[in-house]
């Protein structure tokens, strides 16, 4: 087949969590199958590994013409990556900066979205174009306007006739929403506006949703709990779609393995556990911890985001410190938990530690250093966080919702199963029990702490029953 994967981030170029990893690491895998699979992103700096193409394509968009480049490398599993050259993307941020998110979001994206189908028709990739019968699969809102282009524009002259659309769903908070008067910049017909339309106001996820041939959602509870209360307002479309809605559950990158990692202190494998525990001393130096080998540590990595339920970790935080635990942070987002973790740092430095910022070397060698993984999110479309914790014989303890109800297995010291602790209700109360019960296991029960660990790093997490599914959903839209 022929796999256009259209994303506003593709790791390792950029990244703000999940969107990134999932839109590096398939198109590894589909290449790794036989596929020509390209992805097509904005290049928001200048990449050294990726060359001018010296192709270049004009736009009508928001009144004017626009020009954009193309520049393309290839990754080491054969997959390719295009990115889209122009101005408007090289800023310091990708979606805004301090000040918000930038208001020109939807002309960067639509332009995006309208670049990625000429470069399947017109970026040479070694000599050959991916062609004009091809799946697009986008993701989230900043690439839904790229089924809009094919039906409204390219469609109606006879081109890309065979092309299929798949919707990839990675957070169904963010609909890309602006004033309906904004319609007028995209360039397409009146009679397109219904498929916009929500509320009056323009919603480019809904296009997407209406007019995508197939829906994807990253996990199996997700696809549910999309078309029944986790959908923001459009549960009603989604279920109205249910025939062409599936869940898949994103793999992990062999960039996440203790086996190999470059960035943690030592590596280790289920086989010889010991370096974990050097991770665990570098960790608690690195944060300005006590250095405690005993001491039970947790760790966070999470956007700061209402999403991910920080808060209730911080309610807790009292609790956590007269248990004797260390609790290290690191994340970015609201300024209230970055200033209260910041504070309570500087509180008790011997058990907690707060990085506010990015840091991709920082939360490997969370993922590594620590005991137990904090993830008590509100919802979690798939998460990747409590993937990579239980690879690295971290277990995790999560709010069983999403794609954390499908991976996290509650251990059961009856049966020897189990990956970590997945709790419901999310509230303050459930995730203090969770956290009771690993702290029992951990301090009373050394050897049932290893069977979760062991349970989680042998788990396969890897690409490839995902990407088989991939394969499934892409050959359904084409119509095979
Ligand atoms: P989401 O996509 O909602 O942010 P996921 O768990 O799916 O959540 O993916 C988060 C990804 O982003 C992981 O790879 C995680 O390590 C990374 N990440 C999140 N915040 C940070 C941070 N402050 N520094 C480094 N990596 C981060």
């Amino acid at each position: 087949m022929r796999i256009v994967v259209v994303s506003a981030e593709v790791s390792p170029w950029a990244k703000t969590g999940g969107l990134g990893d999932v839109c590096g690491a398939l198109p590894k895998a589909l290449a790794g199958r036989g596929h020509l699979v390209t992805t097509v992103s904005p290049r928001y700096k200048n990449y050294p590994d990726a060359w001018d193409t010296g192709v270049r394509a004009r736009f009508h968009l928001f009144g004017m013409d626009h020009e954009v480049g193309f520049h393309h490398c290839q990754d080491e599993a054969g997959a390719h990556h295009i990115f889209v050259d122009h101005p408007s993307y090289q800023r310091p941020g990708i979606y805004g900066d301090s000040s918000g998110a930038y208001g020109d979001n939807l002309f960067r994206f639509a332009l995006l979205s309208r670049a990625a189908i000429e470069a399947a028709a017109r970026v040479p990739l070694n000599g050959e174009c991916v062609g004009e019968d091809v799946v697009f699969h986008i993701n989230d809102w900043h690439t839904a306007l790229l089924p809009l282009y094919l039906k409204a524009i390219y469609q109606p002259a006879g081109r890309f006739l065979r092309a299929a659309t798949v919707l990839g769903l990675h957070n169904l908070g963010h609909h890309g929403t602006s004033a309906a008067h904004t319609f007028a910049g995209l360039d397409v017909s009146a009679r397109w506006w219904p498929a916009l339309d929500f509320g009056g106001n323009l919603n480019v996820l809904k296009t997407g949703l209406t007019l995508a041939d197939k829906l994807v959602a990253v996990s199996p509870t997700y696809a549910r709990e999309i078309t029944d209360n986790l959908g923001f307002g459009l549960e009603g479309m989604l279920a109205a779609r249910r025939g062409d809605l599936v869940g898949i559950l994103n793999g992990i990158d062999a960039t996440w393995d203790p086996a190999t990692d470059p960035h943690i202190a030592a590596n280790y494998t289920p086989e010889d556990l010991s370096g974990k525990l050097l991770c665990k001393t570098a960790l608690q130096r690195r944060m300005g911890l006590a250095v405690r080998p005993d001491t039970p540590l947790f760790g966070v990595v999470a956007r700061l985001d209402h999403q991910k339920g920080i808060d209730l970790i911080s309610e807790l935080t009292p609790w956590l410190v007269r248990q004797e635990v260390q609790l290290v942070v690191l994340g970015s987002g609201s300024r209230e938990l970055s200033e209260f973790f910041r504070g309570l740092s500087a509180n008790v430095p011997r058990q907690v530690g707060a990085h506010i910022g990015f840091d991709e070397a920082l939360a490997h060698q969370i993922e590594a250093g620590a005991d137990a993984f904090l993830m008590p999110s509100r919802f979690e479309p798939c998460g990747l966080n409590q993937l990579y914790s239980m690879r690295y014989g971290t277990p995790p303890i999560v709010h069983a919702t999403g794609g954390l109800a499908d991976t996290v297995e509650t251990w059961s010291p009856a049966t020897g199963r189990g990956t970590g602790w997945a709790f419901r209700p999310l509230s303050v109360e459930a995730l203090r029990e969770a956290i009771g019960w690993a702290l029992y296991t951990y301090r009373k029960h050394p050897d049932a702490w290893q069977a979760i660990q062991l349970n989680g790093m042998r788990r396969d997490s890897s690409w490839n029953q995902s990407a088989l599914r991939y394969e499934a959903v892409y050959r359904a839209a084409l119509g095979e």
